[in-house]
């Protein structure tokens, strides 16, 4: 038997030329979330060591597709807890579902926002992830990277109630000293979380187990789409 309390592989820091906040201090990292909610329960963590570390990090929410009021007030609060800039890419001022949109006007939509912010990352869904409005963003996300040049990453498929779906991370980022951070920044979401009595501690257990893999307290994983190595 092996000691399950120390991790498998030696928790060795990485080098600092190797960093996150190396890669991307003074640049800006573009997040993109079908729903609020989505980005804090995917890469709380990443988002706000990204923001401490120096660069600028937007938000983006296609779209609240339901209880405006409630859910626009959560994201907000959520991304001051990380820090973060929230910006709702479909707004308008009312409830927008991202299965109404025709897919053309899903990509211009991306398409205005890449071309505003000039990311140099761009985070978003995966392609398997059980929500279609999930796997549209995705799709959508695919397609700006003709635009320009970005590192483009994608995230743990997000639900409120756990289901099994398939993701292989083959990056990880450190979240050991922001782990709190998004913790209470998915707590902010009550109307998804607290209010319904779902518990929200396995975002937590996601994060350990990462983190065991490459052998820090709380990691997030991504998978890589593109990324240059210069
Ligand atoms: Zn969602």
């Amino acid at each position: 038997m092996t000691d399950l309390a120390n991790p498998p592989i030696a928790a060795r820091p990485a080098p600092a030329t190797h960093s996150l906040p190396a890669r991307y201090k003074g640049a800006t990292v573009l997040a993109i979330g079908a729903h609020p909610d989505d980005l804090e329960l995917a890469i709380g963590g990443t988002l706000a060591k990204l923001r401490e570390t120096g660069a600028r990090v937007v938000m983006g929410v296609v779209s609240i597709p339901a209880d405006y009021e409630t859910r626009r007030a959560e994201a907000e609060a959520a991304a001051a807890i990380l820090g973060c800039e929230l910006r709702v890419l479909v707004d308008g001022g009312r409830t927008q579902r991202i299965e109404d949109m025709k897919t053309y006007e899903l990509v211009k939509v991306l398409d205005a926002v890449i071309k505003e912010l000039q990311p140099a990352a761009v985070l978003t869904h995966g392609p398997s992830e059980f929500h279609r409005d999930h796997v549209l963003v995705y799709d959508a996300a695919i397609s700006t990277q003709r635009l320009r040049y970005f590192d483009f990453f994608c995230y743990h498929p997000n639900f409120c109630r756990p289901v099994p779906v398939q993701f292989h991370p083959r990056a990880y980022v450190d979240v050991s000293d922001t782990i709190e951070a998004k913790m209470a920044a998915i707590a902010a979401h009550r109307s998804q979380f607290g209010n319904r009595n779902l518990p929200i501690d396995i975002y937590r257990d996601i994060a350990r187990m990462n983190g065991r893999i490459v052998g820090v307290q709380y990691a997030e994983g991504l998978d890589v789409g593109r990324m240059l190595l210069a």
